[in-house]
């Protein structure tokens, strides 16, 4: 039996970078405020509303004495502007590898040109560049969407294109779209900007699943970068799950397996993934809290059986 963790399991540097912010200004006793969660962790934003942190939605809502902070993924170029023209304090925490997204498609060389974004439009990473972007721009999902883009649109001119992506796209659809923009467009200029974090922590599951018998995914049901986790393990190991907290572990499941792989999203605390695996070895020790017996624990998994549902998020 073994249990193994990916090394890049966790807090990557930007959201590390934007907690930290928001950390500092609260141990100055600054008054913060933060537009949207400040990452997809409801249990990390809990923790910064209990030290003061309020979370709007909306910069109209912002107090007159808080500070702002703009979270990693950053802010259309319009919210920057108005709290500009608001006075409103801010700090921004967008993430540097997004922020040069935004400069590639703020300044392309060629302002008659079209932009595509690789991505989902609905993600507030996406909502900003769209919001820096100074020319047309299209979003895609995956290759076959560059086939309706093509055809509907830039078959139609001859524009230069200009190619970027969300910095947690799946970077194996990532290599087939620009296969086919190169095909269909050979005047595109194609900007890799899927974050090396990203790459890295997604090779690293897409290995260590293939080795599983059973592999966790650690991380909120909103999160994005770890939905994209857990449709990579799943594409390995068809027994993959994805949990928010240690309570969610099943403890059949853990029993069961002989070879266990871990990986958590990059908004997963060290925490919540150090109390997913004191439970998995509780759980392989037939012990869980000093109490309840393992024959109880597998009785009562039995019950919940197959609720391992996945939420489907951002
Ligand atoms: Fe920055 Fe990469 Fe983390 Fe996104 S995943 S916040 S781009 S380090």
């Amino acid at each position: 039996m073994s249990i193994t963790v990916a090394k890049s399991a966790g807090f990557c540097f930007g959201v590390n970078r934007a907690i930290n912010i928001v950390n500092s200004l609260l141990d100055k006793n600054v008054k913060v405020s933060t537009l949207g969660p400040i990452i997809h962790n409801m249990e990390v934003v809990n923790e910064l509303e209990s030290r003061g942190c309020k979370a709007v939605d909306n910069i109209d809502e912002v107090e007159k004495d808080a500070t702002l902070v703009i979270r990693s993924h950053g802010v259309p170029k319009y919210v920057i502007d108005k709290l500009d023209e608001n006075g409103v304090k801010y700090k921004d925490a967008t993430c540097p590898f997004v922020k040069k997204i935004h400069n590639i498609v703020a300044n392309p060389d060629n302002k008659d040109g079209i932009v595509l974004i690789a991505g989902n439009s609905v993600h507030p990473e996406v909502e900003g560049i769209i919001g820096h972007c100074s020319t047309e721009c299209h979003t895609f999902k995956n290759s076959e969407e560059i086939d309706e883009i093509y055809n509907n649109i830039l078959k139609k001119n001859n524009k230069q294109v200009f190619v970027v992506a969300q910095t947690t796209f799946d970077t194996k659809e990532w290599k087939k779209c620009v296969k086919k923009i190169k095909k269909l467009c050979t005047n595109a200029k194609i900007f890799d900007t899927i974050c090396n974090a990203t790459s890295v922590r997604q090779t690293e599951a897409d290995l260590l699943a293939a080795q599983s018998d059973f592999m966790v995914v650690i991380g909120d049901r909103h999160s994005s970068n770890t939905g994209k986790l857990f449709d990579i393990c799943k594409r390995q190991c068809d027994n993959t799950v994805l949990i928010e907290t240690a309570d969610e572990l099943d403890a059949l499941q853990v029993s069961v397996a002989e070879k266990i792989g871990v990986t958590a999203g990059a908004s997963t605390p060290a925490r919540i993934i150090k109390e997913v695996l004191d439970t998995m070895s509780e759980i392989k020790s037939g012990v869980t809290n000093g109490e309840e017996s393992f024959e109880a624990l597998l009785e009562e998994s039995l019950k919940n059986l197959n609720t391992n549902e996945r939420v489907m998020g951002t």
